[in-house]
């Protein structure tokens, strides 16, 4: 053997013993913290704690889809001003879009105007009209926005801009998920969890070598958001999972539970049978505006949309007379065997 060749063995050997030689040693971190009016929770194992980058990414993904940020790339919109746009705002437009289109329209990122009118939890309630919503629901269609090319980028095309509003909160915290999961993956992290206000990113292991394990809330009536009671443990190593529920913001009307979702088809609160539905799919951001849709359309077409897609399954919470509920899944859900 040569000089080089008793070298290369040996440098093997120390390899063999020293397997993460050079590498350094990779932990478990938890970041948390407080952005778009809810909490996020993010878990990961990396060389390195990754909270600022995370932050950065959060505060840039808020100047894009914050509708209480006045600068943000969507308020510039609702203002009426023409503005190129960034790819956080593209990547929204076309998940929303497709999403608006499989359910004719039950969800929809215009429905800005009707949430207004009827005010956080309803508080305008008593001023409504039916002439109003008439009227409202003139500036309320996904269909009129279209996209143009430029020179500098793409503008979006809205014939009522200034006066009918985009709203993307109902699928930004779980786009907001995928942005953070992705950040993660690029860093090298391979095991995650992200839960941005109770929508989830999780991919690999836990710290124990375990599934990830997250819950879904019960539906109970708090308005004050402070119970969290568990209704069912789902276990997994890779799923995208978002959940949508009236249980937090929610009045009473001729005996009838209304949601703070609107169902822009008529103007009004939605009529559906759900109190909340959890839906996972390809994406979270994919999965947040479904999950959206489900409680608008209500427990039957919203199984009937789910069974059609392809890696998209829901678990529905369905408001029983009384105050009992029944729980459907989908024929694939991950419900956890140790249940
Ligand atoms: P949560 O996670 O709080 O249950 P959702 O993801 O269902 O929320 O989003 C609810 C928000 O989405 C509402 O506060 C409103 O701003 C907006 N919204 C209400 N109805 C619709 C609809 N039919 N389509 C799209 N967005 C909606
Ligand atoms: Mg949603």
């Amino acid at each position: 053997m040569s000089i080089m060749g008793a070298i290369l063995v040996i440098a093997l050997l120390l390899l063999s013993i020293h397997p993460h030689a050079g590498r350094q040693k990779k932990q478990y971190f938890t970041n948390q913290g407080k952005i778009f009016g809810t909490y996020y929770n993010i878990r990961y194992e990396a060389d390195k704690d990754l909270h600022e980058s995370i932050l950065q990414a959060l505060l840039a993904f808020d100047a894009s889809m914050s509708t209480f940020n006045p600068t943000s790339t969507i308020s510039r919109l609702n203002q009426g001003v023409d503005t190129v746009l960034d790819t956080y705002f593209l990547t929204m437009y076309q998940t929303a879009k497709e999403v608006s289109e499989l359910t004719n329209g039950a969800f929809d990122i215009t429905v800005a105007p009707l949430v207004n009118a009827w005010g956080f939890g309803f508080k305008n309630k008593e001023n409504i009209t039916p002439e109003m919503i008439d009227s409202l629901r003139q500036l309320v269609d996904y269909r009129r926005l279209s996209l143009r090319d430029a020179a500098d980028g793409q503008h979006l095309v809205n014939p009522l801009a200034g006066r009918g509003a985009i709203d993307a909160s109902a699928i930004a915290k779980g786009y907001a998920c995928d942005v953070i999961a992705d950040l993660l993956r690029s860093e090298g992290a391979e095991n995650l969890l992200v839960d941005i206000g109770g929508e989830v990113v999780l991919q690999g292991v836990n710290q124990e070598g375990k599934p990830w394990r997250v819950g879904i809330t019960k539906p109970i009536d708090d308005i004050s958001g402070q119970q969290n009671e568990i209704q069912e443990i789902i276990e997994s190593t890779n799923m995208c999972m978002a959940t949508s529920g009236n249980y937090r913001q929610f009045y009473y009307e001729g005996g009838m539970r209304r949601s703070h979702t609107i169902d822009p088809r008529t103007g009004y609160p939605a009529e559906s049978d759900l109190l909340s539905a959890t839906v996972v799919s390809t994406s979270c951001m994919r999965a947040d505006a479904l999950a959206t849709a489900c409680m608008v359309l209500g427990s039957e077409a919203g199984m009937a949309l789910i069974e059609q897609l392809d890696s998209t399954e829901c678990y529905l919470i369905i408001a029983q007379s009384g105050d009992s509920m029944a729980v459907r899944t989908s024929s694939g859900f991950p419900l956890s065997e140790s249940r």
